[in-house]
């Protein structure tokens, strides 16, 4: 069996509290829902159905920007102090992978150019029996961008580089201003 490092004592399953009387779960101070995945997956699929799967991804994205900027709210709250890269890792293992959203790890930070490549495995919106052309992951970069530009503190914008929604070994996202995610997006493709 292997054993969780880095999340200390602090670590989400720590501080889960279930209200059996009122039906209630609770963790860093804010209610929980425990859902199964598949209903995010039918909410993607209704929402493709809907509106088309461009504005559908755009909903996603947006949807889990709102989500991202709330958690890293939640990580001050609970005392996270974000000034290095060590402290973004403890949060990104605590918020992130032990929140069941998949295991994440931060591959790459740059305060200064507030610029951030996140790596992660089994995100949520990837499925096991369907492979996609194109990433699939728009909630969770929504989520991860919107967790950034609270960080950060400014706008910005983001790429999924990898997917394994589409049969690479993980999935990779590139987060920083529009100029450097765009001029960054030109590079890979003239490669
Ligand atoms: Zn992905």
């Amino acid at each position: 069996m292997s054993k969780s490092r880095g999340t200390g004592k602090k670590g989400a399953i720590h501080s889960l509290e279930v209200d059996a009387s009122k039906g209630i779960i609770t963790s860093f101070g804010q209610r929980f829902l425990f859902i199964p995945v598949e209903l995010i997956h039918s909410i993607e699929d209704r929402l493709a159905d809907m509106v088309g799967p461009m504005t559908a991804t755009s909903f996603q994205y947006e949807i889990g920007k709102r989500g991202g900027s709330h958690y890293i709210r939640m990580a001050q709250k609970a005392g996270y102090d974000i000034k290095s890269s060590k402290d973004v890792g403890m949060i990104a293992a605590n918020l992130g992978t032990l929140g069941g959203w998949g295991k994440l790890t931060v591959q790459e930070i740059d305060f200064k150019k507030k610029l951030i490549r996140l790596r992660w495995t089994n995100g949520v919106s990837v499925r096991p029996n369907k492979k996609s052309k194109t990433p699939v992951c728009h909630f969770g970069r929504g989520v991860l961008t919107g967790a950034s530009e609270a960080m950060f503190g400014r706008k910005l914008e983001s790429i999924e580089l990898t997917c394994q929604g589409k049969g690479d070994a993980y999935c990779e996202a590139l987060i920083g201003p529009p100029e450097s995610v765009a001029r960054y997006a030109e590079t890979a493709e003239k490669q």
